[in-house]
Formats: C-alpha cells, sequence, structure tokens
C-alpha cells in the first residue's frame, strides 16, 4: 500500500499528528503499536483513501542530538515511503538537527509534504518562512495539538498519492527502476516527439536493434515500456513510448500524435528529449509537446533529427538556434543536438546534453548567494512604485530543485509586474547558470 512517513527532529510533533491522523475521524482500520520499539504503524484512509502511515517519534531520546541509531531508523522510514511527511517546529524556526533530517529527506528523493507544526499565533510566522529554505518544497502552516491546517495536510497527501498512483505503471509496478548497491536509481529518460520524426529509430540505437524484434517484450501492446542501457558511469532508463506497440502491430502506423502517451512518458522522465526532424522542425505539435514538458517542470533537450539529409547544415544550424530562442523562451539556453539517429551519428552528444540538463535541473543555490544577488538585482531595477508606493522584495529562497523552484517574499506580490518577474527569471538563469530548465518563481506576500 501507499505509505507515508513521518519525518522529523525530536519533540516537532510527529506523534501528535500522527495520532491525530489516525483519530477517530480517520477511519481507523488497524493499528500495529511497536512492529519494532522504534515505530509505530498504522493502516488508516486520509481523504477516502487507504495507506500506511509510519511515526518515528519513538526515535525520541529526549535530546536533541541526532543518533547514528536515529538516523538509520529514519532512512530505514523513508526508504520504506512512497511520501516523506516532514515536520517541523515552527516556533523553534529551522534548526541544525531540521536541516540534517532535511538533507536525508532529499538524498532519498521522494515525494514530500512539509509541515510547519506548532503554527497556532504569531511567534510561529518567521519560523515558517524560514522552512522554505529547506529547499522541500511550499510549507503547511498546521497545528497538530490545536487541529489548524490539519485539512491542508491531508489534501496534500491525498494528491501525492493520486500523483503516485498516476505515475505508476498499468501493473502498478514501480516505473523507476530499482537502486544499485549505492541507492542510486537509473536516471529516467523519454523521448517525445511527432509521428515519423525517428523515435523508434532513436529508440534502437540508444537499446540496441534486437531488442525490439526478438526482445520478451515483442508483440506486447502495452502502451509503454522501459529500458535500461548503461551509458558511462550512469544506468540510464529510457521510456519508449508508441513505438514498441506500432512495431508490434501490423498496421499502418498511426499518424496522430498521442497526447495521452506522450504525457505519460513526460510525467514518467526526469529528461525529456524533443525529437525533431530537421527538415520541418518547430511544427505546432512539436511546440505544443514543449510546452507540456515545461509545464510538468521536466528538463528538456531538444534533439534534431534526420540531420544527414540537410544539406546546408551551417545555415540550417544558425536558424534553429534562432527559432529554438525565438519560439521556447521559457527554456532559454536549451541544449539544440542535432543527429542521425539511423546513422548513430550525433547520439553520444545527446546523451552528455541529457546528463548536463540533468545536472541544472537538481542544482541547489545557496540562500546567502540568492539575497546578495537579488539586492543587486534591485539595486540596478528597482521594482515599480503601486499606488504611491514602492513594491518591497525581501527576501528570497529556493524551495525546490527538480525544477528549480524560488519564492520571493513580496509587499504586494499581486501587484508586482510579470515583466519584473522576467527580469529576475532571466537574471537567475544567467548568474547562476541555470540554461534550458522550467524555472518556477513564486511570489508570497510577506514583509
Ligand atoms: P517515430 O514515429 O518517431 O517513431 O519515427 P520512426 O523511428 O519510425 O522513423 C520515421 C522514419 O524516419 C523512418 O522511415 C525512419 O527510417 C526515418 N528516419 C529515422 N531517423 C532518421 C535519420 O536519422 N535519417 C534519416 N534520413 N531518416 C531517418
Amino acid at each position: 500500500p501507499f505509505t507515508v512517513a513521518i519525518v522529523g527532529r525530536p519533540n516537532v510533533g510527529k506523534s501528535t499528528l500522527f495520532n491525530r491522523l489516525v483519530g477517530k475521524k480517520l477511519a481507523l482500520v488497524d493499528d500495529q503499536p511497536g512492529l519494532t520499539r522504534d515505530r509505530r504503524e498504522a493502516d488508516v484512509v486520509i481523504e477516502g483513501l487507504p495507506m500506511t502511515l509510519i511515526d518515528t517519534a519513538g526515535l525520541e531520546s529526549g535530546d536533541e542530538g541526532l543518533t547514528a541509531r536515529m538516523r538509520l531508523q529514519t532512512e530505514a522510514a523513508i526508504e520504506q515511503a512512497d511520501l516523506v511527511l516532514f515536520v517541523i517546529d515552527a516556533r523553534t524556526g529551522v534548526t541544525a538537527a531540521d536541516e540534517i533530517f532535511g538533507d536525508l529527506v532529499r538524498k532519498h528523493g521522494k515525494a514530500v509534504v512539509l509541515a510547519a507544526n506548532k503554527s497556532e499565533g504569531r511567534a510561529a510566522e518567521p519560523g515558517f518562512y524560514e522552512a522554505y529554505s529547506l529547499g522541500l518544497g511550499e510549507p503547511l502552516a498546521m497545528s497538530a495539538e490545536h487541529g489548524l491546517g490539519v485539512g491542508d495536510v491531508t489534501e496534500a497527501i491525498a494528491e501525492a498519492y493520486r500523483n503516485a498512483q498516476a505515475e505508476a505503471g498499468e501493473d502498478g509496478a514501480p516505473e523507476e527502476g530499482e537502486p544499485d548497491e549505492e541507492g542510486v536509481y537509473p536516471l529516467r529518460i523519454a523521448i517525445a516527439g511527432r509521428p515519423n520524426v525517428g523515435k523508434s529509430t532513436l529508440v534502437n540505437a540508444l537499446l540496441g536493434e534486437d531488442r525490439m524484434i526478438t526482445g520478451p517484450e515483442a508483440g506486447i501492446t502495452r502502451d509503454a515500456i522501459a529500458s535500461e542501457i548503461e551509458w558511462g558511469s550512469r544506468r540510464l532508463r529510457v521510456f519508449d513510448t508508441a513505438g514498441l506497440r506500432r512495431k508490434a502491430r501490423i498496421e499502418a502506423r498511426a499518424e496522430v500524435l498521442s497526447v495521452g502517451d506522450t504525457l505519460r512518458a513526460i510525467k514518467f522522465a526526469e529528461v525529456v528529449v524533443l525529437l525533431l526532424d530537421a527538415e520541418q522542425p518547430f511544427e505546432k505539435q512539436d511546440l505544443q509537446i514543449a510546452d507540456l514538458i515545461v509545464r510538468e517542470g521536466r528538463a528538456l533537450v531538444i534533439a534534431v533529427n534526420k540531420w544527414d539529409l540537410v544539406e546546408d547544415k551551417q545555415a540550417r544550424l544558425a536558424e534553429l538556434r534562432e527559432m529554438c530562442q525565438r519560439l521556447l523562451p521559457q527554456v532559454k539556453g536549451v541544449s539544440l543536438v542535432t543527429l542521425s539517429a539511423q546513422s548513430g551519428k550525433g547520439v553520444d552528444r545527446l546523451m552528455d546534453a541529457v546528463l548536463a540538463a540533468d545536472e541544472v535541473w537538481n542544482k541547489r543555490l545557496p540562500t546567502a548567494a540568492l539575497n546578495e544577488w537579488l539586492a543587486a538585482m534591485i539595486d540596478a531595477h528597482t521594482p515599480p512604485a503601486v499606488a504611491g508606493r514602492r513594491l518591497k522584495i525581501r527576501y528570497m529562497t529556493q524551495a525546490n530543485a527538480r525544477p528549480p523552484t524560488f519564492v520571493a517574499f513580496c509587499s504586494q506580490p499581486k501587484a508586482l509586474p510579470d515583466s519584473y518577474v522576467r527580469y529576475l527569471v532571466n537574471g537567475l538563469r544567467e548568474t547562476f547558470d541555470l540554461p534550458g530548465v522550467p524555472i518556477r518563481f513564486n511570489l508570497r506576500k510577506g514583509n
């Protein structure tokens, strides 16, 4: 079943939250207190969805320190979980121990709901804002003891549950693959593009020809299959969409783009390769797919296939680069790789670009550097005044990676013009070297 682990340093209120979530209102199905003495587990129904809740509260030793044993137990719970419910105490703010636990959570790459507990009353406000800097997404203000904001938390849990369901394979199998001995998962890649741009040919070039014809999967009519390859020192999991199914069927090729398949591939992937046809690049459908990729916040690489057919390669490349800048401003600086899937030429450069895009997508920038940068940006161009009052942006931090997501606190967030936000986003891209990934920039009220 879908498993939620409540994680956080001692005394932030994990047990109180656990009790509230398994409380009468949320139909307790089965309680197994103390599977081991270090934790409690319960089967619960949250927002109508059945799941298992793990409380790591038994680890609390009373003191603030993080013992090796506590760390191991927390890691085990995170490993087992589909979702981490990370709890901090908003009244004390983010402590060194919170940061250590936060690093553990981030390292595992699981979905996270960040709860700023003990948020009743104004004393909790600064701590709530500090929680953004953990880089685990936007905090939800709540109070387990007073029952405030718990609905927001259960809603966020339900949303994570539904996302996990949508991402799981048809047979419910996890599509992220298996971790290696070091706990590293393969990098998930999808090849997206219109029919006939050469997706199947590229997948074959990557995986080897035989696979499609003779593999055990041949003839299978599942919508999509993930296959793994080694590329240098990385394991890659390539999501193969329509190609296999189409090859398996002995029928005319479908010329329509299946948005459902494409979207599924994009959701599955960390990096999406948008494959274009060199002779008909950046068509309407290509841009629609690019839009989906950006909306889902994935790292993007543009690959231009059938480069062997292009005569004046230099002129075409200049043209393509210009089109890319003009038509895809949301991912300024995105890599554009030319290749021939048929001959395999350029495929290695494509993979280098994929790995580089993944690195940018995962980047985390220190809060101090961001705020220094913000001050300089404001110095160079002050935000406008609205109704006689100058808009103030006081603080920013990176709330999340994958994709890079920033939060800035503004005196009147709704009044800050889009052009100013674009100025900041473009500046972030250049100063901190974030080419080609969607950047999310959220404004919050704060002074
Ligand atoms: P898909 O619909 O995107 O999977 O496209 P396919 O891989 O089936 O390829 C469509 C057509 O383009 C096929 O006839 C391929 O042989 C051809 N094709 C694919 N890659 C290349 C390439 O690099 N150069 C040339 N000249 N043709 C290619």
